[in-house]
Order: structure tokens, then sequence, then C-alpha cells
């Protein structure tokens, strides 16, 4: 039954999100279309979106609308939130790797700080600030290196990537559009969060889907960077109820969404294992460190310093109690459940895809 919305009766709300074919994007998608609303999309190829992750919503044709448009096209985005109208738009869009934003920085920065300001700068040229709620996806990576310290709101924030500055830029642009011009916008500061539908050239599904494929048959090591980085990782599943619960405030405000607690790669890639059987014992040191399974002696982990990055951040860890607080909001998913999922899926996702060059009827 579609929610009626409290500014206008009598109809569905009207959500647009950039990056809907994201990670991210599609997550929120199936939560504000479970909820009722008008969901519209924008990404700058909206056929890649796997439309199979909303089968279960029955009048989706009517309900789901998909724009492809770029980021950098400041006339393309006015045109849609001129005619999309919406009540809330979350800007999920972004160049989302951090290795790139070393090598395409002034591009990352055109895409992920320059996008938000044009959707922002739109918003108030089309007069959209009284009916429009605007969510902007910054991130951890903002802080930089706290060396441990736990992150909040409150924390000083030294971008350490072209990536993170880009954020930061956007994140600044979000907190002065509120205060110049009144826009109902609300940051999201979130730690890092994962799940099946995380990009292949991200640590932790990289991890799943390696292990998958060794389930399947493939011999070849699954080559790391540094194991013993530790992330504050959650299941962006839970993050992207935040989001929503950020944008149903009568008061825009700045959030931290995280677990609170820190695990390494190390641990990652220990836990995914063991989800297929394999134990895995550690021998050597540094770039020279193999990770064995525990009962055969194959190899399944090797270090290759080509996966360092020039800045890393050794450990992240944040707190989300403003959120728990003010919003009510709670992770559900523990670090265990999530990697469980991300290889089960992986698992399952490789079966499919033999099946269907077999023609297997299973
Ligand atoms: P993702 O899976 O990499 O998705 C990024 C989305 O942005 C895709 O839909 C991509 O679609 C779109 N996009 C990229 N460049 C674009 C452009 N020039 N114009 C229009 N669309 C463009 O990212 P995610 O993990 O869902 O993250 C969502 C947002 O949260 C991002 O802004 C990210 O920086 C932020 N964030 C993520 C995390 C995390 O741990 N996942 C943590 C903190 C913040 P096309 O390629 O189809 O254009």
């Amino acid at each position: 039954m579609p929610l009626q919305s409290a500014s206008f009766p009598g109809r569905a709300p009207i959500a647009l999100i950039t990056g809907i074919t994201g990670q991210d994007g599609g997550y929120l998608a199936a939560f504000l279309l479970e909820r009722g609303y008008i969901v519209h999309g924008l990404s700058r190829d909206v056929s890649r979106l796997d439309r199979g992750r909303f089968a279960h919503i029955v009048d989706l044709n009517r309900r789901l609308h998909l724009h492809s448009c770029d980021m950098i096209d400041a006339a393309g985005l006015s045109r849609l939130l001129e005619t999309v109208r919406a009540e809330e738009i979350y800007n999920l869009a972004a160049q989302t790797h951090i290795q790139t934003s070393f090598d395409d920085p002034a591009y990352t920065t055109d895409v992920n700080a320059t996008g938000a300001v044009r959707l922002l700068n739109a918003l108030v040229k089309l007069d959209l600030t009284h009916r429009t709620r605007f969510y902007q996806a910054s991130s951890s990576e903002m802080f930089g290196d706290a060396k441990g310290k736990i992150q909040n709101e409150d924390t000083p924030l030294h971008p350490l990537s072209p990536y993170a500055v880009a954020k930061h830029a956007a994140f600044e642009a979000t907190v002065n559009f509120r205060e110049a011009f009144g826009v109902h916008a609300s940051n999201g500061i979130l730690f890092n969060h994962e799940s099946p539908w995380r990009g292949t050239n991200f640590v932790t599904r990289k991890i799943a889907r390696a292990v998958a494929m060794r389930h399947a048959g493939d011999t070849t090591p699954l080559k790391l960077g540094n194991l013993d980085t530790r992330r504050d990782w959650g299941h962006a599943r839970d993050y992207v109820e935040g989001m929503w619960l950020m944008l149903q405030r009568d008061e825009p405000d700045d959030y931290v969404l995280a677990t609170g607690e820190h695990h390494s790669v190390r641990e990652f890639v220990e836990l995914a294992f063991s989800e297929t059987g394999r134990d895995i014992v550690w021998r050597g040191e540094g770039i020279e460190e193999i990770g064995f399974d525990a009962s055969t002696g194959e190899t399944l982990v090797e270090v290759d310093p080509a996966f360092f990055r020039p800045t890393d951040i050794s450990i992240t860890i944040g707190d989300a109690s403003k959120a728990q607080r003010v919003l009510g909001w709670r992770r559900r998913t523990s670090f265990p459940e999530l990697v469980s999922e991300m290889v089960v899926a992986d698992i399952d996702r490789l079966e499919r895809m033999r099946g269907s060059a077999t023609g297997s009827a299973d």
C-alpha cells in the first residue's frame, strides 16, 4: 500500500536516487519501493541496473523510473530535477574507487564534489528548497588516519586521497547550502559498508569472489595488499535505512553511521575461507607472507605490493551514537553474518552461471 506524502496528501512520495546502479542505490531503491515511494534513479548507464533486485515489488514498472545522466552535466541534472520534482534526493553517484582517484583526481572532483554542488544549486535555482530534502553520501574517508581513535561528527577532517578530498568538498557544500540557502540538506558520514552487491574492485567483494572461485575449483591464489588494515565494516542494507531516517527529521543535520567495531582484512579472509570449510595458516612476514590451506597445504593467499595505496589508513572505527540517539538507527547485521552472506551469494552466482552455461535445469 503506497505511503501518503504528508506534504502532498493523496499520492505517494517521490524520491530521486543518483547512483541507482551502485551497491547502495539498489538497496535504497528497494527500501523506498517497499515503503510505497515512486523512485526515480539516475546513473550514466541505467541499463546496468539489475531489475532482479526488485523482483518482489509488484507494481515495479509503474513506480521505478530510470534516467541516464552524467553528474558532470549541469543542464541535464537541472532538467531532471525540474521534471521529477522529488520530495527526497539521495546523492549517491560518485567515482568511488580510491586508487582511481589518484589516477584521475580532476574527474573524481568533478563528479564527487562539483556534481553535488550542481544538484544543490539546481534545487535553489528551481525554487525547490521548500519541497525537496537532500541527502549527501559523505564518507569516513574524510577523517583520514585518526590513528585508531574513534571518529564521530566532531572529529577534524584530514582527507588523504583525491576521493576523500572531493567528498570533503561535497560535505562542506552541503552544510553551506543548508546554512546559506535554507536547503534541508544532510550529510551521512558513512563508514565502509559492504554486501553481495559491492563492486568487485573492493577488497571485501574481491575476497568473497575469490573464495567462491576456489570452492568451484580455481587454484589461482588471492592477491591482496596490507592484510592488517582494519576497517569498521557494516552491511549496506542497514546503512540505507539510516539515510532515509536522516531525511525524515524536521531539521537537517550530519550523522555518522558505523558499527563501532573494526576487523582486519586478514580476519575477513579467514572467515570467508572458513565458510567453505578451509582453515588458513599464515607463514612469512610483510610482502613475503603467504596463507596456506591448513589441511591441504595449497597456497590460498599471497601479499602483492601492487595493492598497497600511496597513502593508506591503517584503521577506521566510527561512533554512531548520535544516529542511534536522534534517529533511532541500529546496525542489524554482525560482521560474521556479513562475510557469510557475501561468500554464499558469490557461490550461488557462480553456480547459476555454470548452470546456465551447461544448460542444467537445477
Ligand atoms: P558504487 O557501488 O560504486 O556506485 C556508484 C554509483 O555512481 C553507480 O551507480 C554509478 O553508476 C554512479 N556514477 C559514477 N559516476 C557517475 C557519473 N559521472 N554520473 C552519474 N552517475 C555516476 O558506490 P556505493 O558503494 O553504492 O556508494 C554510494 C555512495 O556512498 C557513493 O557516493 C560513495 O562514495 C558513498 N560511500 C560509500 C561507502 C561504502 O562503503 N560503500 C562509504 C561511504 C560513502 P554508473 O557507473 O552506471 O554511472
